[in-house]
């Protein structure tokens, strides 16, 4: 089994720059890519921050933070990722750039580079036929905020070799996230489950069965969730749970995955949730302050 020494991160946003952080900091050679310098500059910004608040915590040594500086690089050109061993893309969740971006890569890569996709709902059958690499395609799912998440969710495409299964294995268990495995299905296991349980939530509010903060405690009280399904909506951005609820549904045909209404007219307001400030609460300094009193009707 070839092992991944080199990494190449496509998209430096919400998702990108954490993949980046971690697996520099444990001890692979990362390049993160990203067209905006801005996107670039300001995900510089937020490592430095995951990185002094690790140190002064005490979850990540002077060694990690040292090895983190040395091994960790952004570019803007893609044909730097000429060398890698894994490349991970987290653009956005639209399947017509995310191919686009695959079907150009795919003639740049080595021969044994595996290709990763951190979709969070899209067929990963479906990506690894923009390629000729269909073999050394997978799913890999990071959950937001990556340095913090356990969670990586890989999913095997039909054509997904044992080979690239066990290769990226290695990989997740080296940057100490829990791996679960998950066979290629719309939404995979957590965002079909969590769209649905987050779908039902905003119906509630819609009807005026209870306040969004009411219906984030009842889970988190009463069944032990770490976050209810409207504050986790506002987390992850509205736009992009419209956008896997309207993929969900699509594929799945149920009603369950049918946008609610008021998430349609959040995203159309730009109550976007943490990152435009306003979703199911108001954010400030990525902080919820308070409940949104002005939802849409
Ligand atoms: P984001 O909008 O925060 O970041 C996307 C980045 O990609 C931006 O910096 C943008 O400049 C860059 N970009 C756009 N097109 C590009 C291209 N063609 N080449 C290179 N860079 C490009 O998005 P995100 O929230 O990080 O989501 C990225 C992916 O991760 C999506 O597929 C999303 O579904 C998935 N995901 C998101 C979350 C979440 O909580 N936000 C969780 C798990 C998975």
């Amino acid at each position: 089994m070839n092992p991944i020494n080199n990494i190449f991160v496509v998209g430096a946003g919400q998702m990108g720059h954490g993949i980046a952080f971690v697996s520099a900091l444990n001890g692979y050679n990362v390049q993160l890519f990203d067209m905006s310098s801005d996107a670039l500059a300001l995900a510089e910004e937020k490592m430095s921050t995951h990185l002094q608040k690790g140190l002064d915590k005490g979850k990540v040594s002077t060694e990690q933070a040292d090895a983190f500086t040395n091994n960790l690089r952004t570019t803007t050109s893609i044909d730097d990722c000429t060398s890698a061993d894994l490349f991970i893309e987290a653009i956005p969740e639209k399947m017509s750039l995310k191919k686009e971006l695959f079907k150009d890569v795919d003639k740049r890569l080595a021969e044994q580079a595996i290709i990763a996709s951190n979709t969070s709902s899209l067929s990963i059958h479906e990506l690894a036929l923009s390629t000729s690499r269909a073999d050394r395609f997978v799913g890999l799912h990071f959950f937001n905020p990556v340095h913090i998440m356990k969670l990586l969710e890989i999913i095997r495409g039909p054509r997904t070799s044992d080979d690239t299964y066990n290769r990226v294995l290695a990989y997740g268990e080296a940057i100490n996230k829990s791996c679960i495995t998950v066979n290629d299905a719309p939404g995979f296991a957590t965002s079909r489950l969590g769209i649905t349980l987050g779908n039902e939530a905003m119906r509630m509010v819609e009807q005026g069965v209870a306040s969004a903060a009411d219906i984030d405690q009842a889970m988190k009280l009463g069944y032990g969730h770490p976050m209810g399904p409207l504050m986790l909506t506002d987390w992850v951005g509205l736009d992009v749970r419209l956008g896997i609820s309207n993929y969900l549904y699509d594929e799945l045909s149920t009603d369950t995955f049918r946008p609610p209404r008021i998430l349609r007219k959040m995203v159309e307001a730009g109550m976007l949730g943490r990152k435009s400030g306003r979703g199911f609460y108001i954010w400030e300094n990525g902080k919820a302050i308070s409940p949104n009193l002005e939802l849409p009707k």
